[in-house]
């Protein structure tokens, strides 16, 4: 999706001191359009980054009245980042530049890895559910490959693991051994934890990534306190298992990775290392509409591009 903030001021992200156990951050409420509220867990003030990811953003669950077109994101550029969808209930849409159209479900990944530059559009398809549920995450790309050749891999299924009580959807990354095939390129999990029963689940963590876990639907603890709807828990590195309480709905999610080591700007759609690289992004945008423009063009995509926010003259962005 896109960056909704009204006021784009750049984000610098760095990673943070080691802190014992995990804290609650709680998410700003955002709006998409007017119909879609979101949740936007990362980044925040004081919490920029979870290894490499550096946008969290909880969709829904939302239900759109009869008549209602649902989500429709125009096209609008991205650079240095890869973007995971992952929904719980109805469908999304992508199109993109490099001539991509792909329907996601439940269950289903799909992952862009913008690099160097892609534009892509996010809709509702024509035959949606009423409903919609999920996440859209953002991971930044390390520094040595940010500004590889964009690239777009749907996964009909991912690899699952059947822990005591809850069932583990390997989303990106690794856990406990076992690889995800969509490509990423730093050490990362991101997974989905789906209750099948009510219970205890102690869940092995690797201990050199830092961690996030936040609840999407039912009820759960974590290490015995009640978590909170909307709020991110992270933990430092130095974590090797929690303990989860869980309802029989319960839905969690694991993110987490080495911590990155390095300094990022934030912009809009954009992630880069210095003012002139956010700079020359937001100019070829602007400038789109040449043949050979950086971020190509969502031919299938009927409608306008999202305008481009300001970046004033004398903003720092540091
Ligand atoms: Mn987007």
């Amino acid at each position: 999706m896109t960056n909704t903030d009204t006021e784009q001021t750049p984000v610098v992200c760095q990673g943070r001191e080691a802190e014992a156990g995990w804290r609650a951050w709680p998410a700003r409420v955002s709006r998409l359009g007017n119909a879609l509220t979101i949740e936007r867990a990362l980044p925040q003030k004081q919490l920029r980054l979870i290894g490499p990811w550096c946008f969290l953003d909880h969709i829904g669950p939302v239900m759109f009245d009869d008549g209602h077109k649902g989500v429709d994101v125009g096209p609008h550029p991205h650079i240095g980042l890869q973007t995971v969808t992952w929904l719980l209930e109805g469908e999304l849409l992508h199109k993109d530049s490099l001539g991509y159209e792909q329907v996601i479900r439940p269950g289903q990944l799909n992952l862009m890895t913008a690099g160097h530059g892609i534009s892509h559009s996010e809709e509702s398809p024509p035959d949606r559910s009423t409903r919609l549920h999920g996440v859209q995450f953002w991971i930044a790309l390390p520094a040595a490959e940010a500004n590889r050749a964009p690239a777009f891999e749907h996964y009909a299924e991912v690899p699952r693991q059947s822990l005591a009580v809850m069932d583990l959807h390997l989303v990106v990354g690794r856990h406990a051994g076992q690889a995800a095939p969509a490509r990423v390129w730093s050490p990362l999990v991101g997974a989905e934890l789906v209750a099948r029963e009510p219970g205890t689940e102690t869940l092995a963590l690797e201990s050199g990534f830092e961690h996030g876990l936040m609840l999407l639907q039912g009820e759960a603890s974590l290490d015995g306190t009640p978590m909170l709807p909307g709020t991110l828990y992270h933990a430092s590195p130095g974590c090797s298992a929690v303990r989860l309480q869980v309802s029989a709905d319960a839905r969690v999610f694991l993110l987490g990775g080495e911590p990155l080591g390095e300094e990022l700007l934030l912009w809009w759609n954009f992630v880069g290392r210095s003012t002139e690289e956010i700079r020359q992004a937001r100019t070829d945008w602007v400038e789109q509409d040449r043949p050979d423009g950086r971020f190509g063009q969502v031919a299938a995509y009927a409608g306008a591009r999202l305008p481009t926010p300001d970046l004033a003259a004398d903003i720092r962005l540091k």
